[in-house]
């Protein structure tokens, strides 16, 4: 499919954007789609000239393509009205990136959201996410935050039976039931980073599938739970198609022993997964395929047991988010290690982006104002918190930088923002919404004052009280 550009050609940013835009598949392409080469040498996105951008709003800075997230929102969409002849609802998995703006543009894209705190929840709501299109997950939900959800009039994906029993509790005799959907683990491997793992057998998520028939029984009872249906999450940033074309079987026989009980489930939420490209090596299927696969699988399962096609519900956060945004950062010191290692350092890190140190996680980067240069140097981009594992890209191939320049690393959208911190008592970045040559703040830089608010400081502490 992708030809890879050798890596012992000195390649400059304008070639490698020539072939970094593979597919119009969001998740296939290395760079947001919008992605061009501008006036001097400058990396352009959503018709904004980068290194303007970086001048006006500061760095490190998230910016973040509209036209790229949109177009993911789409291409789920539209790939489930072609492949598939029942209901379908895409919601966005939004603890990739949970903010008002994000969320919002989300459901304007006709897509629901699925949320996993009380605090992701609210944030939703507050973006104007209708309730019937929000979904609440988590394996040790609060009883206020259950609380919150059935005040709400969101759905809740029960995950354990200690969700079961404080809904049931919680409910007391309110008129109306609150809609339940069942996780259970459907005991499907994937190869990817053990960390975000979650669909086989040992995971922390979900009810074991053992106890299938026990927590059927157990729903069936309850008048103030309405069981909607089923749901499954296999895991993250996955390559293959073979897990997700293997799922839909496991989820009707569910499906067919619920139905045994007489509960109105009639939606299967799949969950979400598909992996994104990174880096060259990277080659997922295109969000079509992905769809494609469950579709198809789906709707085969279904005729064989004879059973009407489920609402089909799918969770995409990476996928969706992933591509559509690059981190700027401006470059500062430079460290030669003699004969072993040249580090360039950023004005950013593990707080902003902290899946390198968590995960091991790869990155792409170009230098946005000298995208003509040939990559000539193999350094070491590090971060400039006190770990020596904050790394932003190990042995990077880039043109020769100098202190001033714009380094952008491809592919930060999704769990970067959402896995912030201000480790260092760095503040957090601000993000920029670009699209047609405007750019619009959506998440303010954090300022010192902000690193303070919520530091009290007792009376005896207080400097020049007292003695
Ligand atoms: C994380 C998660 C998702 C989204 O996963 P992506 O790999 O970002 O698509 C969907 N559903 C559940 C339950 C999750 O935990």
């Amino acid at each position: 499919m992708v030809s890879t550009p050798s890596l012992e050609t000195p390649l400059s940013g304008r070639t490698f954007l020539e072939t970094a835009i593979a597919s119009n598949s969001p998740n296939q392409s290395l760079v947001p789609l919008t992605t061009r080469l501008g006036k001097n040498d400058a990396l352009e996105i959503g018709g904004c000239d980068v290194p303007t951008l970086v001048r006006r709003f500061g760095s490190p800075l998230y910016i973040l393509d509209e036209t790229t997230l949109r177009m993911a929102c789409r291409q789920y969409r539209e790939a489930f009205a072609r492949y598939y002849e029942g209901d379908s609802l895409v919601l966005f998995a939004s603890k990739a990136w949970s903010c008002l703006a994000v969320c919002a543009l989300v459901a304007r894209e006709g897509l629901g959201t699925d949320v996993v705190s009380g605090g992701e929840l609210y944030t939703a709501l507050k973006a104007g996410v209708p309730a019937d299109r929000i979904y609440l997950h988590g394996n040790n939900k609060s009883a206020q935050e259950l609380n919150y959800a059935i005040e709400s009039g969101i759905t809740v994906v029960a995950d354990n039976w200690q969700d079961l029993r404080l809904l049931v509790e919680l409910m007391g005799d309110r008129p109306n039931p609150v809609r339940v959907m069942l996780r259970f683990t459907p005991g499907i491997e994937c190869h990817t980073h053990e960390y975000i793992q979650t669909g086989h057998i040992d995971s922390k998520f979900g009810f074991d599938p053992d106890s299938l028939d026990e927590v059927l029984q157990f729903v069936a009872k309850q008048p103030s739970l309405t069981c909607i249906g089923l749901h499954a999450h296999i895991g993250s940033q996955i390559f293959e198609l073979q897990p997700h074309h293997d799922l839909p079987d496991v989820m009707v026989s569910w499906l067919q022993r619920a139905q045994g009980y007489n509960l109105p489930v009639t939606e299967l939420n799949v969950g979400g997964g598909l992996g994104i490209r990174y880096t060259e090596a990277d080659d997922p299927p295109s969000i079509e395929a992905w769809v494609k696969t469950i579709c198809d699988r789906l709707t085969r399962a279904c005729a064989e047991a004879n059973l009407p096609l489920p609402r089909l519900l799918c969770e995409p956060g990476r996928s969706l988010i992933g591509t559509a945004c690059v981190t700027a950062y401006s470059i500062g010191s430079r460290k030669t290690v003699p004969g072993l290692r040249e580090y360039i350092t950023v004005d950013g890190g593990m707080s902003d982006n902290p899946r390198p140190i968590t995960y091991q996680s790869l990155y792409r980067a170009v230098i946005a104002n000298r995208m003509n240069a040939p990559a000539t140097e193999t350094v070491t981009v590090a971060g400039k918190h006190c770990e020596s594992g904050d790394v932003v890209i190990a042995d990077a191939k880039l043109p020769a930088t100098e202190a001033g320049d714009t380094l952008v690393v491809l592919g930060t959208g999704a769990y970067n923002y959402s896995m912030s911190s201000n480790y260092n008592r760095l503040p957090r970045p601000a993000a920029v919404l670009v699209c047609e040559g405007e750019a619009n703040l959506i998440l303010q830089r954090e300022t010192y004052e902000d690193l303070l608010r919520q530091d009290r400081l007792p009376e005896r502490l207080v400097p020049n009280q007292g003695s």
